[in-house]
C-alpha cells in the first residue's frame, strides 16, 4: 500500500513545443492535446507539474 498518487488519478499536465515554461493542462486520452488549444501541430510532452497556463485554468 502506497500514498503515492497512481498515473490515472494524478493532474495530468503538458508542455507544448519548445516552451517548457508554460504548464497546460492536458485533455483528452487517446491524443492528449492543451486545453487551450496552444501548440497545434507541435510535440506534447507530459508532466506532472503543475498547471500555470492562464489560458488553462
Ligand atoms: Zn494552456
Amino acid at each position: 500500500m502506497t500514498d503515492q498518487p497512481t498515473r490515472e488519478d494524478a493532474p495530468r499536465s503538458c508542455t507544448v513545443g519548445e516552451d517548457v515554461l508554460r504548464v497546460h493542462e492536458l485533455v483528452g486520452a487517446d491524443d492528449p492535446r492543451p486545453k487551450c488549444g496552444a501548440g497545434e501541430g507541435e510535440t506534447v510532452d507530459e508532466w506532472l507539474r503543475a498547471v500555470n497556463c492562464p489560458e488553462c485554468r
